[in-house]
């Protein structure tokens, strides 16, 4: 029997420094490492001894025989990663972590008094660098955040039901009881304290502040009534203090994503998921409100080039494919799209549409006549010819 990574792996890598024969890939010296949508147990080299399952912050890996339903599939996905690869060089088990710990110079002084550091921030960023402040230093650490609940956008961005997700804020957040940590929430630098005021208080100052602002297109018409940002609708279902319960309005059928990373996924997911599945979650009661009363049906998500540079992980896009009751569909007018498709191993499948001769920018047309589109519809109903079920070979 052997353990195999699923869906919600984020590469922190974690994984990788306990298991005590080097069979997970790639690590942090790899080429690939960062370049991969997951990491990938080898299945020929697995022990079976569970360390790695224990260790991940976000319950991704399990023994293939308690995959169930959607997660069934990444017993293939890990061991595709390896098909091609040759085998790793036999790892002598008395040596723990032969590929190299990565290592840090944390020479302080003997009797060098206890520095006082500040952290801007309490997501991921923010309480990695607490916690490797707290661990191997006896630094006193303030952390600040402008938000009243810590947590940065494992709160406020990942999506509901990513229980396993947002629960890696439970594990960041065991640092905020140490001793030598003080949290203040509620206090927005630049705002209540100026930089200077907060230097002038601490021995260093540490900004994880995130990327909270939209990114903005820049072309006519995306202020419209009707647009709203990622940004807007992430915070509007995970009930962010400063987004309304009306800042989302999901009166029509059809909602148009503009975008295919994770986080389009993300939105269209909810959309089309079944609200009564949603309410076993913690989605915001205004969101969830809105989503029974609402209209929509069908959810397009435009990608401007083709599937070889979809910006999602094949994971997100295999969860889509598994909603109940809802169908994605590829539009695959431009054969290239199926042939991309087809071409792809498990784990590397992406889903969107072709696009035209030249490239197809988010101006070339509407939905289905230009731009790549792929689209999650509930109820299941018929369709034009041209659209084709997605990962239909995988
Ligand atoms: C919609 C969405 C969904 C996502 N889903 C996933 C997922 O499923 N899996 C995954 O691995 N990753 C996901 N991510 C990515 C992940 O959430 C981010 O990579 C991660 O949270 C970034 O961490 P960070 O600490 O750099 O920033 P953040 O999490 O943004 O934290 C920054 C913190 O700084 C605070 N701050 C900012 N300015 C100030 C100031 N002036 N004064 C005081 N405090 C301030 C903010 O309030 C915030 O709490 C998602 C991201 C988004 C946007
Ligand atoms: S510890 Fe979990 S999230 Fe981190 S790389 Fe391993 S499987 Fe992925
Ligand atoms: S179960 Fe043990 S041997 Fe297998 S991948 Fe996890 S840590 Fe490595």
């Amino acid at each position: 029997m052997t353990y195999a990574i699923t869906q919600t792996c984020c590469n922190d890598a974690t994984c990788v420094a306990v298991c005590p024969v080097n069979c997970i890939h790639p690590t942090p010296e790899e080429p690939d490492f960062g370049t991969t949508e997951m990491l990938y147990i080898d299945p020929k080299s697995c022990i079976d001894c569970g360390a790695c399952a224990d260790a991940c912050p976000v319950d991704a890996i399990f023994p293939v025989d308690r995959l169930t339903g959607r997660l069934r599939e990444y017993e293939a996905v890990n061991a595709e990663y390896y098909a091609d690869r040759a085998p790793a060089a036999a790892t002598d088990p008395a040596v723990f972590h032969p590929w190299g710990e990565p290592s840090f110079d944390r020479s302080i002084p003997a009797g060098f008094a206890p520095i006082r550091v500040a952290i801007v921030g309490t997501g991921p960023a923010g309480m990695y660098a607490a916690e490797d402040l707290l661990l191997h230093t006896n630094a006193e650490v303030t952390l600040i955040d402008r938000l009243p609940v810590a947590g940065g956008l494992v709160r406020y961005g990942v999506a509901p039901d990513h229980p396993a997700t947002k629960g890696a804020g439970e594990s960041l957040a065991r640092f905020h009881t140490h001793p030598r940590a003080r949290v203040r929430l509620g206090v927005d630098i630049g705002v209540d304290v100026t930089p200077e005021e907060l230097s002038a208080h601490h021995d260093a100052v540490v900004y994880a502040v995130g990327a909270p602002s939209d990114r903005r297109l820049g072309i006519p018409g995306e202020d419209l009534p009707g647009s709203v940002s990622a940004t807007s609708l992430v915070s509007w279902y995970n009930a962010h203090p400063e987004t309304g319960a009306d800042a989302v309005r999901l009166s029509a059928e059809r909602v148009v994503v503009v975008g295919n990373g994770n986080v389009a996924l993300d939105v269209a997911r909810v959309l089309v998921s079944d609200p009564g599945a949603l309410a076993r979650t913690d989605i915001a009661d205004h969101a969830l409100a809105a989503l029974r009363d609402a209209r929509v049906r069908e959810v397009v998500l435009l990608g401007r080039r083709g599937p070889e540079d979809a910006a999602y992980t094949a994971s997100e896009l295999l969860a889509l494919k598994h909603l109940p009751g809802v169908d994605l569909v590829v539009d695959a007018h431009d054969p290239r799209t199926g042939a991309a498709i087809d071409a792809a191993g498990p784990g590397r499948r992406r889903c969107s549409s072709g696009r035209r001769p030249g490239g197809g920018g988010l101006d070339a047309g509407p939905a289905g006549s230009g731009a790549g589109s792929c689209c999650a519809s509930t109820p299941p109903r018929s369709r034009p010819s041209g659209p084709t079920p997605c990962g239909r070979s995988g």
